[in-house]
Order: structure tokens, then C-alpha cells, then sequence
């Protein structure tokens, strides 16, 4: 099509109206209103907020009107839609369709059961050793805080709908439960200290995450002769190109007009399904971008968020593209990670992280942000520990964004006033001149956004919200989410125990924030993350530095991670028992596919590659002899290849035998570690090997797209 037509069509005919598309694929509050008798909806309304359960009639009634409402938007099937140990999301089609009546005509058929249970093989997904004692029955059960939506692809069009998953005997199979049940407790924990304060309206608290999501594109026919991008999502080889981003010309600069047609589909695909794409922009690397919703209750951004890396998928296939979620495609350039915005708010529309405007909502601030300092601090494994994933490996603690060191920013002001508190127990001064308007003479009034912005730090105070920026791309947000959760639950806890009980109230509240603070400064850090300095200097402050997925794992069953989420009912010892081993299972079986794909490239492609190139230097020098030529540097060029050739065999030969040593380790930890101490080591010699080959070779008789060709030609 002509460039001058193509832009008529999408400038004219094809002009989206973003008002009447938006959720135009959701079963949302609207349509509920819409299509549901009023007592049914009053009763259906009252389970969303307040969590009860749903009763047998309602629930037919419910799904008598989700049914149809699908069927007239063309919906041939249903499905359970589910947030498996896999990462990604599981789900399994059934018609709408029953038996023929009497006249042959087919019946639709949807029942309340059918849409508040289902069943599904729990053998078949991670559940982490424990599969032989849980029954290998499973059940996805709806989780109706979620709305229903109807998924557009290639299958047609999908009702979905949003389910917890559980095995027989209850333990939590998914990601989705423990979210769920991290948000109760932090909704309960956090209305003690608000009613404290003397709020009497809000009824909950909601924690409300905005995910940003970087991702890369890369060409099709490109990323099809790539094995290692087809089979685990990352380059293994490859020679780093005479440009990367050095220039730092990708950022924020001019999307180019493919991508621009890429990200004008994604977002319609996802305002149609209720997600709220609103900012989108070129990233650091040359081919990589993001994209970032309005904030939502942390449940459903989880589940947004899932649907925004699926969308971004399929949506490539349609540019001729493929989308790479992984946290490292390519060596030697950014990776992607998700910055998980997270603020805690009452149901009445209160930001508890927002520094308020009132002397009593000030105090309140200031007791929260301790109580978040400490729980930070306590639990630093296990936050480093929820953002683990196998691709985050190549960037927390492998000197990329960000370390792999937990500590909190909090920009210059804030720490400010924290150090005159921890000091005097009083801030009189607020920095860059503010004025204090507390009444209450030991807390100052708080300034809105006089932070500078730090970009190095894993969790930073930005104005009203933390940004926890460690989850990897790829990664499901509801694990970071969930300890997030969890363990602001219990500092906020704690303190209402404490005040509660307190005779004073004012100074109870005066002293706990001192003595959060005081205790737990050792996690305040406001400089530059990436520094060989912190790193020294967190070790003197004795802070948690973890550097892998696996050495992550134990922070999950430590004596005080059980006795945390038990006590507020969000994971069993089983559970998280079960949980650290799918850590080690995961790790290892991703790590054997990474070593297998190596094996199968250089053997079937990069040797035979090599050695043609070899063989071919050699007949120019036999050529040139015969000619009574001078061949001698012809002869050093192919002296030099050859030298490297019998490295890259013989790191070849050392990657396999030690490969073959793998799967004789019973233990799945022990495997684990082996694959991370031997077999990653392994892989890294064949790579660099390759890589300079790749740099000596004939251009023409390489057989793999090269860095400069997967990062410019999108
Ligand atoms: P930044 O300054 O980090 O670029 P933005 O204001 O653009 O932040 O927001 C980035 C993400 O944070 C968006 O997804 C946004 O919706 C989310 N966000 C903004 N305010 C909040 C909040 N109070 N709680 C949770 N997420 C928020
Ligand atoms: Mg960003």
C-alpha cells in the first residue's frame, strides 16, 4: 500500500475512538448494571467489596448474563483463566455448547457452577515435590474482584475468566491466592492504625500497583533463524555490534513508524479488554521499549499485567515481529525489568503514602513510612527474594539496573527529616526552606515532590507511591506484590499492637517512629546503587547481598518468613516449602535448555560454519603458493582461526561432558547449584569463544543474524 493511503487509512477510516472501545471486551460494572436483575447485582456487588461468598442462585443468575452477553459479542467458548507456578497464565477452552434439543438445534449451556469451579489436572503444573501428597485433583475457583473479559486471537473469540487455582486439599497452586490473601492482610493490619488516627469512614485498604513494562522487538524472519531467541527467549551468542546505546539517541526518541503501528494495535487490543495503556516510549536499547497502565488494585493490575505481556506477543506476530519479554536478550546492552509502583489507599480514597496536608495526616505518613523502613529491612531476603527470576540473574548483581542489594531511597528531603527525627526525636526544619505547619512540634509538615529522582536504587520513595524496581520483564508481578503485602502487614501490625495498648497516644506514636527509624536506618541509602562502594558499605551495615535466583530460594523458608505468612494466612510451611523447591526445578530446567541450545548451535551451525571458512582460507593459500605468491598472511589469518576453532571445540566438549554429568545429580537443589557453578560457567567459555569467531569469520558464511541486525532492523 502507498505510504500516502496507509496513513489516510489509519488517520480516517481507521481512527479509534478510545472512548467507545475502552473495555468494550469486559464484563465490567457497567454491563453487570446493565444485564443483571437489581437484587442480583446488589448481592453480587457486596461479595466484590467485602469478600463474601457467593450464592448458589446469584451465581446462576450471574452466569446466565455473562453467557449471553458473551455470545452476542461472538464468544464461542469459555475458560478458567489461571496464574499457574509457570509465570504465565494457563487456561483450557470449552464451548458454550450442550446437547441438541428435539429440533436439532444446539443448546448453550453456562451454569453458576460451571463459572464459580472447574477442575484441572494439579499433576500437570510445578507444584514442587509436595505433587505426590496433594491429590492430583485441582480446582480453579472465580475470583470475582477480577472482571470477566472476552480474549480476540487466532482460537476466535474466548470468555476468561479470572481464577484462583488450588489443589484438592487446599494449598495455593498459583500466583493469584497468596495475592489475594496478602491484600486481606494488609487491609486489616492497615485499618487498625487509620482507625487509630481516628478515621472512622474507610471500610478497607487497598494496595494499588502501576507496573511499567520493558520489553524488546525483534524481526520474525530474523528471530526464526535465531534457535536460541526460539528456544529460551535470549541471545547466547552474539558479538557485540560496532553501535550499541552509547549514544543515547533511543530513549524517549522518535518511535519508528513499524513499532509505532505495533504499539497503536497493542493498545487498542488492550483498551478493549479494560487495561489501561497510557504511556508508551522508546527504552535505553536500540529495539526496546515500554509500556505503562494507570495504577489499579494490585490484584488486577497482576492480572492486567499478564494480559499486556500476552497481548504484546501475539500482537508482534501480526507486524512481523516477535516481542522479548526476557530480562536479557542481548549481551552488552540494557535489559528489561518492571517497575512495580506500590501505595497503599483507603477505600474512601486516601493515599497512605501520600504525605498529607494536615499536622494528624503527617504523623500518620511518617508512623507508615517506618513501618514500611522496617519492613523492608527485616525482610530484605525476602523481597530480593520475590523479584527472582532465571533472566533477572543477568541483571540483579551482574552490575545492571538494579543491585541486587535491597535498601530504601528516599530522596533528600525525606531522609532529612528522618535523620533530625532519629537524632532529636524532633524535625524542626524541613530542607529547600518549607514551612512547618504541624502543630505538633515534634513532626514537620512534608513537602509533595521536592525529591530528585534516584535511578539506581531497588525501592524509591517517588511522592505518594514506593517503585520497587527489581521484578524481572518476564515476570509475573504478583510474587513482589504479595511480599510487599505481607510484610507491610506485620510492621503495621506490630505498631497497632503497640498503640493500641499505648497510654499516650501522641508520644506512643513519637517514640515508634523513632524507634522504627533508629533500628532500621542501616536500609536507608539514597546514592548510587551501582557503586563498588555500596556494596562494601552495605556489607558493613550487614545487609543481605544475593546475588541468584537460587541463593534467593532459602529466604522463602526461613524461621521467620513461616512465622510471617502464617500468621496472616497467606502461605502454609507446605506452600512455601513446595515454592522454593519450583525454584530450583525452574531454574534448573531452564539453565538445561540454555546448555542444550548452545550444544545444538555450535555444533550444527557455528563449527561447520568455522570450519568452512577455515577450509576455505586454506584453498586460497594452496592457490596462492601455487602461484609462486606470498601467502603469509593469508596463512596467519588461518593460523589464528584455527587456533580459536580448537578452543571453541574444546569448550564445546567440556559444556557436553559436564552437561552429561547434569541429570546424574538426584538432589534438586544440589542440580540447581550445579547448573549455576558448572554448567553456566561452561557456557560462558563457549560463548566468548564463538563471539570472537564471529568477529574473524566471513560475514556471508555466519550462520546467525548478528547484534547489529536484531537491535537496528525492527
Ligand atoms: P514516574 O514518575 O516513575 O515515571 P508515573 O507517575 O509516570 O511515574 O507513574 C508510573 C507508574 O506508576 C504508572 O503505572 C502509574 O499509574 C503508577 N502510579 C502513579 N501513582 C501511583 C500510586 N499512587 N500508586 C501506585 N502506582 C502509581
Ligand atoms: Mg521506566
Amino acid at each position: 500500500m502507498a505510504e500516502r493511503e496507509r496513513y489516510t487509512e489509519i488517520r480516517e477510516e481507521n481512527a479509534i475512538r478510545i472512548d467507545e472501545i475502552f473495555g468494550q471486551n469486559v464484563f465490567n460494572d457497567n454491563v453487570m448494571q446493565q444485564r443483571l436483575p437489581k437484587k442480583s447485582y446488589r448481592e453480587l456487588r457486596h461479595v466484590i467489596d467485602e469478600g463474601r461468598t457467593l450464592d448458589p442462585v446469584t451465581a446462576d443468575v450471574v452466569a446466565h448474563a455473562m453467557k449471553e452477553w458473551a455470545i452476542e459479542k461472538g464468544a464461542t467458548h469459555f475458560t478458567h483463566w489461571f496464574q499457574p507456578l509457570t509465570g504465565i497464565t494457563a487456561e483450557k477452552h470449552d464451548a458454550f455448547i450442550s446437547h441438541e434439543d428435539e429440533e436439532g438445534r444446539v443448546m448453550t449451556e453456562f451454569s453458576g457452577k460451571e463459572l464459580v469451579r472447574g477442575e484441572a489436572d494439579a499433576s500437570s503444573f510445578p507444584s514442587g515435590g509436595t505433587r505426590s501428597t496433594f491429590e492430583a485433583r485441582g480446582y480453579t475457583t472465580w475470583d470475582c474482584s477480577s472482571p470477566a473479559f472476552i480474549k480476540e486471537s487466532g482460537c476466535g473469540k474466548i470468555l476468561c475468566i479470572p481464577t484462583a487455582f488450588n489443589s484438592y486439599t487446599g494449598e495455593a497452586l498459583d500466583r493469584k491466592t497468596p495475592l489475594l490473601r496478602s491484600m486481606d492482610a494488609l487491609s486489616e493490619q492497615a485499618m487498625r492504625i487509620v482507625r487509630l488516627f481516628g478515621n472512622t469512614d474507610a471500610k478497607k485498604v487497598i494496595s494499588s500497583v502501576g507496573p511499567e513494562q520493558e520489553y524488546f522487538l525483534v524481526d520474525e524472519d530474523l528471530y526464526k533463524k535465531r534457535p536460541d531467541l526460539m528456544y529460551t527467549g535470549r541471545t547466547l551468542f552474539g558479538a557485540p555490534a560496532p553501535r550499541g546505546q552509547e549514544m543515547e539517541d533511543h530513549y524517549y526518541g522518535v518511535i519508528r513508524e513499524r513499532v509505532g503501528e505495533f504499539m497503536r494495535d497493542l493498545n487498542t487490543e488492550l483498551w478493549k479488554l479494560g487495561v489501561t495503556a497510557k504511556t508508551q516510549h522508546n527504552e535505553v536499547a536500540p529495539a526496546q521499549h515500554e509500556l505503562a497502565p494507570i495504577y489499579e488494585t494490585a490484584n488486577i493490575a497482576a492480572d492486567h499485567n499478564q494480559l499486556v505481556m500476552e497481548t504484546m506477543k501475539r500482537v508482534a506476530v501480526h507486524h512481523g515481529l516477535r516481542c522479548l519479554l526476557h530480562e536479557k536478550p542481548y549481551k552488552g546492552v540494557n535489559g528489561s525489568g518492571k517497575h512495580n509502583n506500590w501505595s497503599i489507599n483507603t477505600d474512601s480514597g486516601m493515599n497512605l503514602l501520600d504525605p498529607g496536608e494536615t499536622p494528624n495526616e503527617n504523623i500518620q505518613f511518617l508512623l507508615i513510612l517506618s513501618c514500611i523502613i522496617k519492613a523492608v529491612d527485616v525482610h530484605a531476603d525476602l523481597l530480593r527474594q520475590s523479584a527472582a527470576d532465571v533472566g533477572n540473574d543477568h541483571r540483579l548483581g551482574a552490575n545492571e539496573a538494579p543491585p541486587a542489594i535491597m535498601s530504601v531511597f528516599l530522596g533528600e528531603q525525606l531522609e532529612d527529616v528522618v535523620l533530625q527525627l532519629i537524632e532529636t526525636g524532633e524535625a524542626t526544619s524541613v530542607k529547600q526552606g518549607g514551612v512547618l505547619k504541624t502543630g505538633v512540634s515534634i513532626l514537620p509538615d512534608v513537602e509533595k515532590d521536592a525529591t530528585d529522582r534516584n535511578r539506581t536504587s531497588p525501592f524509591a520513595f517517588t511522592g505518594n507511591k514506593f517503585e520497587f524496581r527489581t521484578v524481572g520483564s518476564s515476570d509475573s508481578i504478583a510474587a513482589a506484590n504479595t511480599v510487599l503485602n505481607a510484610i507491610v502487614a506485620e510492621a503495621l501490625c506490630d505498631a497497632a499492637n503497640e498503640l493500641e495498648a499505648a497510654e499516650d497516644f501522641d508520644m506512643g506514636v513519637h517514640d515508634l517512629i523513632k524507634k522504627n527509624l533508629t533500628e532500621h536506618q542501616r536500609i536507608i541509602f539514597n546514592g548510587d546503587g551501582y557503586s563498588e562502594a555500596w556494596i562494601k558499605e552495605a556489607k558493613r551495615r550487614g545487609l543481605p547481598n544475593i546475588p541468584s535466583m537460587i541463593e534467593a530460594a532459602p529466604a522463602l523458608t526461613t524461621d521467620k518468613a513461616i512465622s510471617l505468612f502464617e500468621k496472616f494466612g497467606i502461605f502454609t510451611k507446605k506452600e512455601l516449602t513446595s515454592r522454593e523447591e519450583v525454584v530450583y526445578e525452574t531454574y534448573a530446567k531452564s539453565i538445561n535448555i540454555e546448555a542444550l541450545t548452545m550444544i545444538d548451535m555450535a555444533s550444527r551451525q557455528i563449527l561447520p560454519a568455522c570450519i568452512r571458512y577455515a577450509s576455505s582460507l586454506a584453498a586460497g593459500v594452496k592457490d596462492m603458493l601455487s602461484l609462486d605468491m606470498d601467502a603469509a598472511t593469508e596463512k596467519d589469518i588461518l593460523n589464528r582461526v584455527q587456533e580459536e576453532i580448537s578452543k571453541l571445540k574444546k569448550a564445546l566438549d567440556v559444556l557436553e561432558e559436564d552437561h552429561a554429568k547434569a541429570v546424574t545429580v538426584a538432589d534438586e537443589k544440589e542440580k540447581a547449584f550445579y547448573y549455576k557453578d558448572v554448567i553456566k560457567k561452561d557456557m560462558s567459555v563457549l560463548r566468548e569463544s564463538a563471539d570472537r569467531l564471529e568477529l574473524m569469520v566471513d560475514k556471508r558464511m555466519w550462520p546467525l543474524p548478528t547484534y547489529g541486525e536484531l537491535m537496528f532492523e525492527v
